[in-house]
Protein backbone atom coordinates (compact mmCIF):
# COMPACT_ATOMS: atom_id res chain seq x y z
CA UNK A 1 0.00 0.00 0.00
CA UNK A 2 2.66 2.70 0.85
CA UNK A 3 4.72 1.76 -2.22
CA UNK A 4 1.59 2.19 -4.48
CA UNK A 5 1.16 5.91 -2.38
CA UNK A 6 4.88 6.51 -2.99
CA UNK A 7 4.59 5.65 -6.62
CA UNK A 8 1.63 7.14 -7.33
CA UNK A 9 3.56 10.68 -5.58
CA UNK A 10 7.03 10.15 -7.86
CA UNK A 11 4.30 9.72 -10.78
CA UNK A 12 2.88 12.84 -9.97
CA UNK A 13 6.24 14.99 -9.27
CA UNK A 14 7.80 13.10 -12.79
CA UNK A 15 4.61 14.45 -14.31
CA UNK A 16 6.16 17.91 -13.40
CA UNK A 17 9.27 17.53 -16.13
CA UNK A 18 8.55 19.85 -18.78
CA UNK A 19 9.16 18.73 -22.15
CA UNK A 20 12.02 20.61 -22.08
CA UNK A 21 13.47 18.50 -19.21
CA UNK A 22 12.31 15.27 -21.41
CA UNK A 23 14.30 16.34 -24.37
CA UNK A 24 17.33 16.84 -21.88
CA UNK A 25 16.84 13.74 -20.69
CA UNK A 26 16.27 11.68 -23.98
CA UNK A 27 19.75 13.44 -25.72
CA UNK A 28 21.54 12.88 -21.93
CA UNK A 29 20.57 9.14 -22.46
CA UNK A 30 22.66 8.71 -25.26
CA UNK A 31 26.54 7.28 -24.60
CA UNK A 32 26.47 9.82 -21.78
CA UNK A 33 28.55 8.13 -18.49
CA UNK A 34 27.68 9.04 -15.22
CA UNK A 35 30.30 8.75 -11.88
CA UNK A 36 29.37 8.75 -8.39
CA UNK A 37 32.36 8.74 -5.95
CA UNK A 38 31.60 8.73 -2.10
CA UNK A 39 34.37 9.84 0.55
CA UNK A 40 32.78 8.48 3.45
CA UNK A 41 32.50 11.39 6.33
CA UNK A 42 33.29 14.11 4.02
CA UNK A 43 31.74 17.31 6.02
CA UNK A 44 30.43 19.69 3.83
CA UNK A 45 32.70 22.38 5.13
CA UNK A 46 36.16 20.86 5.20
CA UNK A 47 37.35 22.68 1.94
CA UNK A 48 36.51 25.83 4.24
CA UNK A 49 38.97 25.09 6.74
CA UNK A 50 41.60 22.86 4.41
CA UNK A 51 42.89 24.09 0.99
CA UNK A 52 41.06 21.55 -1.30
CA UNK A 53 42.14 23.21 -4.74
CA UNK A 54 40.95 20.23 -6.99
CA UNK A 55 37.07 20.03 -4.98
CA UNK A 56 37.56 23.62 -5.61
CA UNK A 57 38.12 23.65 -9.25
CA UNK A 58 35.18 21.66 -9.88
CA UNK A 59 33.45 24.07 -8.30
CA UNK A 60 34.24 26.43 -10.77
CA UNK A 61 33.60 23.96 -13.59
CA UNK A 62 30.39 22.52 -12.37
CA UNK A 63 27.97 22.78 -9.15
CA UNK A 64 28.26 22.35 -5.39
CA UNK A 65 26.12 21.80 -2.93
CA UNK A 66 25.83 20.87 0.49
CA UNK A 67 23.84 17.39 0.93
CA UNK A 68 21.35 16.47 3.87
CA UNK A 69 22.05 12.76 4.92
CA UNK A 70 18.68 10.48 6.07
CA UNK A 71 18.06 9.65 9.59
CA UNK A 72 20.74 8.21 11.42
CA UNK A 73 23.16 9.89 9.56
CA UNK A 74 25.17 6.34 9.33
CA UNK A 75 27.18 4.96 6.48
CA UNK A 76 24.74 2.22 6.15
CA UNK A 77 21.73 4.11 6.40
CA UNK A 78 22.88 6.79 4.24
CA UNK A 79 24.50 5.14 1.28
CA UNK A 80 21.89 2.72 0.51
CA UNK A 81 18.91 5.64 0.76
CA UNK A 82 21.16 7.05 -2.40
CA UNK A 83 21.18 3.99 -3.82
CA UNK A 84 17.05 3.20 -3.67
CA UNK A 85 15.93 6.73 -2.76
CA UNK A 86 14.20 5.09 -0.04
CA UNK A 87 14.14 5.95 3.51
CA UNK A 88 15.66 3.92 5.78
CA UNK A 89 12.45 2.64 7.42
CA UNK A 90 11.31 1.57 3.79
CA UNK A 91 14.75 0.24 2.50
CA UNK A 92 15.77 -1.89 5.92
CA UNK A 93 19.09 -0.75 6.72
CA UNK A 94 17.58 1.01 9.98
CA UNK A 95 20.94 1.72 11.05
CA UNK A 96 24.80 0.31 10.95
CA UNK A 97 23.27 -2.09 13.63
CA UNK A 98 20.30 -3.76 14.26
CA UNK A 99 18.36 -6.72 15.33
CA UNK A 100 15.90 -8.46 12.77
CA UNK A 101 13.03 -10.47 15.09
CA UNK A 102 12.04 -12.43 11.85
CA UNK A 103 15.50 -13.98 11.63
CA UNK A 104 16.73 -13.98 15.43
CA UNK A 105 19.89 -12.23 14.47
CA UNK A 106 21.66 -9.02 15.06
CA UNK A 107 22.97 -7.02 11.68
CA UNK A 108 26.11 -5.17 11.80
CA UNK A 109 28.59 -4.03 9.28
CA UNK A 110 31.43 -5.72 10.75
CA UNK A 111 30.04 -8.60 10.62
CA UNK A 112 30.56 -10.06 7.07
CA UNK A 113 27.56 -13.04 6.92
CA UNK A 114 24.66 -10.61 7.64
CA UNK A 115 26.09 -7.84 5.65
CA UNK A 116 26.06 -10.17 2.39
CA UNK A 117 23.53 -11.24 3.00
CA UNK A 118 20.24 -10.32 0.72
CA UNK A 119 16.90 -10.59 3.23
CA UNK A 120 18.75 -7.16 4.99
CA UNK A 121 18.42 -5.12 1.63
CA UNK A 122 14.82 -3.90 0.64
CA UNK A 123 13.87 -1.58 -2.34
CA UNK A 124 15.93 -1.50 -5.75
CA UNK A 125 19.65 0.07 -5.77
CA UNK A 126 19.68 2.32 -8.48
CA UNK A 127 22.40 -0.59 -10.82
CA UNK A 128 19.53 -2.41 -11.06
CA UNK A 129 17.04 -0.27 -11.97
CA UNK A 130 19.82 0.85 -14.73
CA UNK A 131 20.63 -2.77 -15.57
CA UNK A 132 17.05 -3.85 -16.47
CA UNK A 133 16.62 -1.05 -18.87
CA UNK A 134 19.59 -1.74 -20.60
CA UNK A 135 22.36 -0.04 -19.21
CA UNK A 136 25.48 -1.73 -18.01
CA UNK A 137 26.80 -0.84 -14.32
CA UNK A 138 30.20 -1.07 -12.27
CA UNK A 139 30.66 -0.84 -8.70
CA UNK A 140 33.60 -0.34 -6.35
CA UNK A 141 32.54 -0.83 -3.04
CA UNK A 142 29.27 1.05 -2.92
CA UNK A 143 27.16 -0.11 0.22
CA UNK A 144 25.48 -2.96 -0.98
CA UNK A 145 26.97 -3.51 -4.69
CA UNK A 146 28.57 -7.11 -3.15
CA UNK A 147 24.96 -8.53 -2.44
CA UNK A 148 23.29 -10.53 -4.22
CA UNK A 149 20.14 -7.97 -3.99
CA UNK A 150 16.83 -9.47 -5.77
CA UNK A 151 19.16 -12.25 -6.83
CA UNK A 152 21.07 -9.40 -8.95
CA UNK A 153 24.91 -8.15 -8.94
CA UNK A 154 25.63 -5.14 -10.84
CA UNK A 155 27.54 -6.12 -13.93
CA UNK A 156 31.11 -5.58 -12.29
CA UNK A 157 31.77 -5.19 -9.04
CA UNK A 158 34.05 -6.15 -6.20
CA UNK A 159 33.59 -8.26 -2.40
CA UNK A 160 34.39 -5.45 0.14
CA UNK A 161 37.87 -4.85 1.28
CA UNK A 162 39.02 -1.98 2.64
CA UNK A 163 42.82 -2.80 2.46
CA UNK A 164 41.98 -2.36 -1.18
CA UNK A 165 44.33 0.85 -2.04
CA UNK A 166 42.60 4.10 -3.21
CA UNK A 167 44.96 4.17 -6.08
CA UNK A 168 43.88 0.78 -7.31
CA UNK A 169 40.32 1.72 -6.91
CA UNK A 170 40.87 4.70 -9.16
CA UNK A 171 42.66 3.17 -11.60
CA UNK A 172 39.68 0.00 -12.12
CA UNK A 173 37.66 3.05 -12.32
CA UNK A 174 39.20 5.03 -15.17
CA UNK A 175 40.09 1.59 -16.98
CA UNK A 176 36.14 0.98 -16.91
CA UNK A 177 35.64 4.52 -18.31
CA UNK A 178 37.75 3.65 -20.81
CA UNK A 179 36.74 0.62 -22.32
CA UNK A 180 34.80 0.60 -26.09
CA UNK A 181 31.78 2.21 -26.33
CA UNK A 182 29.77 -1.24 -26.41
CA UNK A 183 31.68 -2.29 -22.96
CA UNK A 184 31.50 1.04 -21.43
CA UNK A 185 29.41 0.78 -18.20
CA UNK A 186 26.66 3.87 -18.24
CA UNK A 187 26.57 3.86 -14.30
CA UNK A 188 29.58 4.00 -12.24
CA UNK A 189 29.69 4.08 -8.32
CA UNK A 190 32.83 3.61 -6.00
CA UNK A 191 33.77 4.49 -2.74
CA UNK A 192 36.66 5.61 -0.34
CA UNK A 193 36.31 4.93 3.66
CA UNK A 194 37.72 8.26 4.36
CA UNK A 195 38.55 10.61 5.94
CA UNK A 196 35.45 8.93 7.62
CA UNK A 197 38.20 7.26 10.39
CA UNK A 198 40.53 9.56 10.38
CA UNK A 199 37.45 12.20 11.34
CA UNK A 200 36.61 9.21 14.43
CA UNK A 201 40.08 9.43 15.55
CA UNK A 202 41.35 13.00 15.17
CA UNK A 203 38.28 14.46 15.42
CA UNK A 204 36.76 16.97 12.53
CA UNK A 205 38.19 20.24 14.59
CA UNK A 206 41.91 18.62 14.77
CA UNK A 207 45.04 19.79 13.24
CA UNK A 208 45.43 16.03 11.88
CA UNK A 209 42.43 16.22 9.67
CA UNK A 210 43.80 19.08 7.34
CA UNK A 211 46.51 16.67 5.83
CA UNK A 212 43.88 13.76 5.57
CA UNK A 213 41.66 16.10 3.74
CA UNK A 214 44.86 17.49 1.59
CA UNK A 215 45.54 13.65 0.34
CA UNK A 216 41.83 12.93 -0.43
CA UNK A 217 41.91 15.58 -2.32
CA UNK A 218 44.99 14.92 -4.35
CA UNK A 219 43.30 11.70 -5.31
CA UNK A 220 40.55 13.72 -6.70
CA UNK A 221 42.55 15.98 -8.79
CA UNK A 222 44.24 12.77 -10.26
CA UNK A 223 40.98 11.45 -11.06
CA UNK A 224 40.41 14.70 -12.85
CA UNK A 225 43.10 14.51 -14.58
CA UNK A 226 42.77 11.35 -15.78
CA UNK A 227 39.01 11.30 -17.07
CA UNK A 228 40.58 14.52 -18.73
CA UNK A 229 42.70 12.41 -20.62
CA UNK A 230 40.04 10.15 -21.66
CA UNK A 231 38.70 10.46 -25.67
CA UNK A 232 35.19 10.56 -24.09
CA UNK A 233 35.53 12.75 -21.74
CA UNK A 234 33.05 15.34 -22.74
CA UNK A 235 30.04 12.62 -22.04
CA UNK A 236 31.34 11.74 -18.42
CA UNK A 237 29.42 13.24 -15.66
CA UNK A 238 31.21 13.21 -12.43
CA UNK A 239 29.70 13.53 -9.08
CA UNK A 240 31.63 13.52 -5.87
CA UNK A 241 29.80 13.30 -2.89
CA UNK A 242 29.47 11.96 0.73
CA UNK A 243 27.38 10.01 3.34
CA UNK A 244 27.36 12.58 6.34
CA UNK A 245 29.74 14.90 8.30
CA UNK A 246 31.53 14.10 11.60
CA UNK A 247 30.69 16.15 14.85
CA UNK A 248 33.62 17.03 17.12
CA UNK A 249 32.89 14.95 20.71
CA UNK A 250 34.80 16.22 24.19
CA UNK A 251 35.27 14.36 27.15
CA UNK A 252 33.19 17.01 29.25
CA UNK A 253 30.53 15.81 27.09
CA UNK A 254 29.64 12.01 27.71
CA UNK A 255 26.71 10.37 28.48
CA UNK A 256 25.97 6.61 29.14
CA UNK A 257 22.77 4.70 28.69
CA UNK A 258 23.90 1.79 31.55
CA UNK A 259 23.90 5.28 34.25
CA UNK A 260 20.17 5.57 33.62
CA UNK A 261 19.30 1.83 33.24
CA UNK A 262 19.95 -1.65 34.78
CA UNK A 263 19.93 -5.30 33.12
CA UNK A 264 16.70 -6.01 34.61
CA UNK A 265 14.70 -3.08 31.91
CA UNK A 266 16.83 -3.89 29.28
CA UNK A 267 16.00 -7.01 26.39
CA UNK A 268 18.47 -6.04 24.02
CA UNK A 269 19.71 -2.23 22.37
CA UNK A 270 21.91 -1.67 19.36
CA UNK A 271 23.28 1.25 18.11
CA UNK A 272 26.84 3.46 18.63
CA UNK A 273 27.30 7.10 19.86
CA UNK A 274 24.91 8.97 19.50
CA UNK A 275 22.29 6.69 18.30
CA UNK A 276 21.36 3.56 20.19
CA UNK A 277 17.51 1.47 19.66
CA UNK A 278 16.39 0.01 22.92
CA UNK A 279 13.74 -2.90 23.53
CA UNK A 280 13.01 -2.83 26.89
CA UNK A 281 11.72 -6.16 28.90
CA UNK A 282 7.89 -6.31 28.91
CA UNK A 283 6.36 -4.12 31.06
CA UNK A 284 9.37 -1.85 31.30
CA UNK A 285 8.74 0.59 28.20
CA UNK A 286 7.37 3.05 30.57
CA UNK A 287 9.78 2.70 33.21
CA UNK A 288 12.76 2.80 30.62
CA UNK A 289 11.16 5.58 28.66
CA UNK A 290 11.08 7.70 31.93
CA UNK A 291 14.30 6.93 32.73
CA UNK A 292 15.58 8.58 29.13
CA UNK A 293 13.31 11.48 29.13
CA UNK A 294 14.36 13.48 31.81
CA UNK A 295 18.56 13.33 30.69
CA UNK A 296 19.64 16.58 29.62
CA UNK A 297 21.52 16.59 25.85
CA UNK A 298 19.42 13.46 25.09
CA UNK A 299 16.42 12.86 22.82
CA UNK A 300 14.05 9.72 23.46
CA UNK A 301 11.29 8.67 21.56
CA UNK A 302 9.30 5.91 21.93
CA UNK A 303 8.35 3.69 18.20
CA UNK A 304 6.03 5.80 16.41
CA UNK A 305 6.65 9.05 18.23
CA UNK A 306 9.80 9.49 16.38
CA UNK A 307 9.28 12.95 14.41
CA UNK A 308 7.76 12.99 11.48
CA UNK A 309 10.71 14.97 9.93
CA UNK A 310 13.26 11.95 10.41
CA UNK A 311 11.28 9.48 9.09
CA UNK A 312 12.15 6.89 11.43
CA UNK A 313 8.61 5.13 11.95
CA UNK A 314 6.99 1.89 11.05
CA UNK A 315 10.10 -0.88 9.92
CA UNK A 316 9.96 -3.88 12.08
CA UNK A 317 13.75 -3.14 12.96
CA UNK A 318 13.19 -0.12 14.64
CA UNK A 319 13.20 -1.07 18.47
CA UNK A 320 10.00 0.11 20.83
CA UNK A 321 12.87 3.31 22.14
CA UNK A 322 15.17 5.34 19.88
CA UNK A 323 17.62 7.79 21.72
CA UNK A 324 20.04 10.26 19.86
CA UNK A 325 22.25 12.45 21.68
CA UNK A 326 22.20 16.47 21.03
CA UNK A 327 25.02 17.88 18.93
CA UNK A 328 28.17 17.80 20.55
CA UNK A 329 27.15 15.11 22.78
CA UNK A 330 28.59 11.70 22.98
CA UNK A 331 26.14 8.83 23.83
CA UNK A 332 27.69 5.47 24.87
CA UNK A 333 25.96 2.22 26.57
CA UNK A 334 28.49 2.06 29.51
CA UNK A 335 31.92 3.34 30.85
CA UNK A 336 33.66 0.56 28.84
CA UNK A 337 35.64 1.70 25.67
CA UNK A 338 37.62 4.86 25.68
CA UNK A 339 35.86 8.08 23.59
CA UNK A 340 36.51 8.95 20.39
CA UNK A 341 36.97 12.45 18.57
CA UNK A 342 34.79 12.42 16.20
CA UNK A 343 30.94 10.47 15.22
CA UNK A 344 27.92 10.81 13.18
CA UNK A 345 24.73 9.53 13.76
CA UNK A 346 22.82 13.26 14.47
CA UNK A 347 19.88 14.40 13.58
CA UNK A 348 19.87 15.77 9.48
CA UNK A 349 19.15 18.95 10.77
CA UNK A 350 22.49 18.79 12.54
CA UNK A 351 25.04 21.32 10.66
CA UNK A 352 28.16 18.85 11.38
CA UNK A 353 26.01 15.96 9.78
CA UNK A 354 25.80 17.89 6.08
CA UNK A 355 27.91 16.50 3.68
CA UNK A 356 29.50 17.12 0.16
CA UNK A 357 27.89 17.51 -2.91
CA UNK A 358 30.39 18.13 -6.31
CA UNK A 359 29.26 17.33 -10.05
CA UNK A 360 30.30 18.97 -13.18
CA UNK A 361 30.08 17.21 -16.85
CA UNK A 362 27.76 17.80 -19.71
CA UNK A 363 24.70 17.62 -17.44
CA UNK A 364 25.69 19.90 -14.89
CA UNK A 365 26.06 23.81 -14.88
CA UNK A 366 29.03 25.88 -14.53
CA UNK A 367 30.49 27.67 -11.45
CA UNK A 368 27.17 27.38 -9.53
CA UNK A 369 26.84 27.02 -5.58
CA UNK A 370 23.28 25.30 -5.19
CA UNK A 371 20.96 25.00 -2.27
CA UNK A 372 21.76 22.40 0.27
CA UNK A 373 19.55 19.24 -0.45
CA UNK A 374 18.21 15.69 1.00
CA UNK A 375 20.40 13.08 -0.10
CA UNK A 376 17.47 11.05 -0.98
CA UNK A 377 17.38 13.02 -4.47
CA UNK A 378 20.40 11.02 -5.45
CA UNK A 379 18.43 8.42 -6.78
CA UNK A 380 15.74 10.30 -9.05
CA UNK A 381 19.31 12.30 -9.85
CA UNK A 382 20.71 9.65 -11.73
CA UNK A 383 17.73 8.07 -12.72
CA UNK A 384 17.42 11.36 -14.77
CA UNK A 385 21.45 11.68 -15.42
CA UNK A 386 20.90 8.06 -17.07
CA UNK A 387 17.29 8.62 -19.05
CA UNK A 388 15.79 5.46 -17.04
CA UNK A 389 12.27 5.30 -15.61
CA UNK A 390 11.87 5.75 -11.65
CA UNK A 391 11.46 2.23 -9.40
CA UNK A 392 8.88 3.32 -7.02
CA UNK A 393 11.00 5.47 -4.43
CA UNK A 394 10.19 8.04 -1.46
CA UNK A 395 11.63 10.81 -3.58
CA UNK A 396 11.73 13.11 -6.42
CA UNK A 397 13.93 15.18 -8.54
CA UNK A 398 14.17 18.08 -6.33
CA UNK A 399 13.90 21.74 -7.91
CA UNK A 400 17.66 22.79 -5.94
CA UNK A 401 18.64 19.70 -8.04
CA UNK A 402 16.90 20.93 -11.30
CA UNK A 403 18.25 24.23 -11.05
CA UNK A 404 21.75 22.77 -11.27
CA UNK A 405 21.23 21.24 -14.49
CA UNK A 406 22.65 22.53 -17.57
CA UNK A 407 19.88 24.18 -20.12
CA UNK A 408 22.53 22.70 -22.98
CA UNK A 409 22.57 18.95 -24.43
CA UNK A 410 25.69 17.32 -23.46
CA UNK A 411 28.89 18.71 -25.01
CA UNK A 412 29.19 15.81 -27.92
P1 LIG B 1 30.57 4.14 10.24
O1 LIG B 1 31.59 5.19 10.35
O2 LIG B 1 30.55 3.28 11.46
O3 LIG B 1 29.19 4.63 9.91
O4 LIG B 1 30.98 3.17 9.05
C1 LIG B 1 32.09 3.35 8.21
C2 LIG B 1 32.68 2.03 7.87
O5 LIG B 1 31.76 1.26 7.09
C3 LIG B 1 33.89 2.09 6.98
O6 LIG B 1 35.06 2.37 7.69
C4 LIG B 1 33.93 0.70 6.36
O7 LIG B 1 34.73 -0.15 7.14
C5 LIG B 1 32.50 0.21 6.46
N1 LIG B 1 31.93 -0.03 5.13
C6 LIG B 1 31.62 0.88 4.21
N2 LIG B 1 31.12 0.30 3.09
C7 LIG B 1 31.12 -1.02 3.32
C8 LIG B 1 30.72 -2.17 2.56
N3 LIG B 1 30.23 -2.04 1.32
N4 LIG B 1 30.86 -3.37 3.15
C9 LIG B 1 31.36 -3.50 4.39
N5 LIG B 1 31.75 -2.47 5.15
C10 LIG B 1 31.64 -1.25 4.64
ZN1 LIG C 1 29.91 7.03 6.65
ZN1 LIG D 1 31.96 6.88 10.71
Amino acid sequence: MIYLLFFAITLLFSGCITPELQDRKTSRAAGNVTVVLSLDGFRHDYPEKVSTPHLDSIATVGVRAALEPVFPSKTFPNHYSMATGLYPEHHGLVSNSFYDERKKEYFSLSDRSTVNDPDYYGGEPIWQTAQKQGVRTANFFWVGSDVAINGRYPDIWKPYDGRVPFSVRLDSVISWLAKPAQERPGLVMWYYHQPDSWGHKFGPESDAIVDKIAVLDSLVGQFNRKVRALPNRDSINVIILSDHGMGQLSADKRMFLTDYLSEEMVLRYSGSSPFYMIEPKQGMLDSVFAALDTVEHLSVWKKGEVPETLHYGDHDRIMSLVAVADSAWSLEWDHGRSMMQGTHGYVPSNKDMHAIFYAYGPAFRKNIRGKPFSNLHMYPLLVFLLGIESAPVDAFLDKNVLWMLSREGPSK
